[in-house]
């Protein structure tokens, strides 16, 4: 019997199904469960008790992880799931209202909501080298340290539940800011006739230069884009920023230009493919 906290792991697609391995890995029990079964199912080779329902995913955990698409998903997941005493491990990006309301239901429940979205993409999730934007109260911190020390290979706790929130709203409105620079960067490149890559290489390794840049660059020369970051989350994900703009009476105009090229993408049906693919959006208008 493993000393170890069980830990539900509710949510098993790109992010998920990595971390849940990472922590059977490392010798928590984990309880997995998916929407759709089969995500999950290949978990029980990796030791997992795969559960049929929410319900039968978080019976006797002591931790319950959601690591699904958005908000509305997480709280129809927990609806009925989640135990008084239970440490909710809320990971997904869900923004400031996501977030306010994970803390009344959790509250509701007499559950300790712990707000921890990650920096990382697919790559980082299964190497176990996530940023984890933690944060909640003070006194529950010692007990799932050792779970975010698996899942990545920093956690920074910031304040109050709901500060992760924040935090990841503001990286991410940097990360998707710069993919469609980029993306735009390279559609200018190609139509001037300057090779891409030798944009690339002219500011590799100096001040210019970013390893999103190098990446998600390579992903858009090769036309070449695999779901590390699906390009409909990024969209949500856009939506959730202007959002607490709006909240927040601030200007983002530039947010604004990328959530509508992403919409635009999406509607083109490349909301699939990695994020990187909004580059296809700029090169279909040529
Ligand atoms: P994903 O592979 O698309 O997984 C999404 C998960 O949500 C799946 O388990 C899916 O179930 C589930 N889901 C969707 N709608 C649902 C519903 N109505 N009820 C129950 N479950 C539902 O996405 P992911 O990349 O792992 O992303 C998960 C979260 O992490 C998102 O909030 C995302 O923004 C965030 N995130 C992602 C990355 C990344 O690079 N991928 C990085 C940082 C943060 P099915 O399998 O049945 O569809």
């Amino acid at each position: 019997m493993s000393s170890k906290d069980t830990v539900a792991v509710l949510g098993t697609g790109i992010m998920g199904a990595p971390i849940a391995r990472n922590l059977l890995a490392a010798g928590f029990p984990v309880q997995a469960w998916n929407r759709t079964a089969e995500k999950a199912a290949p978990l029980a080779e990796a030791g997992a008790v795969v559960a049929r329902s929410p319900r039968e995913a978080t019976a006797g955990a002591r931790i319950v992880l959601t690591m699904l698409v958005d908000a509305d998903a997480v709280l129809e997941t927990v609806a009925d799931a989640l135990d008084a005493g239970q440490l909710w491990l809320q990971m997904s990006t869900i923004g400031l209202d996501g977030a306010e309301r994970c803390a009344a239901l959790a509250a509701e429940r007499g559950a300790t909501l712990v707000d921890a979205p990650v920096l990382g993409s697919r790559q980082a999730a299964e190497d176990g080298t996530l940023i984890v934007l933690a944060s909640g109260p003070d006194d529950v911190r010692e007990r799932v340290d050792p779970l975010f020390d698996v899942v990545g290979e920093r956690t920074w706790w910031l304040g109050e539940a709901g500060t992760g929130q924040r935090v990841k709203l503001v990286a991410n409105t940097w990360v998707l800011t710069l993919v469609e620079s980029l993306a735009e960067t390279l559609v200018l490149a190609e139509g001037l006739g300057v090779p891409p890559q030798t944009f690339l290489d002219v500011i590799a390794g100096g001040a210019l230069d970013s390893g999103y840049a190098q990446l998600k660059g390579r992903a858009m020369i090769e036309r070449n884009f695999p779901p590390a970051f699906p390009l409909r989350h990024a969209a949500k994900d856009l939506g959730l920023i202007e959002e607490a703009a709006g909240r927040h009476e601030l200007d983002v105009p530039l947010i604004d230009t990328v959530a509508d090229r992403y919409a635009r993408a999406v509607e083109a049906g490349l909301g699939d493919l990695d994020m990187s693919a909004t580059f296809l959006t700029g090169v279909e208008r040529r």
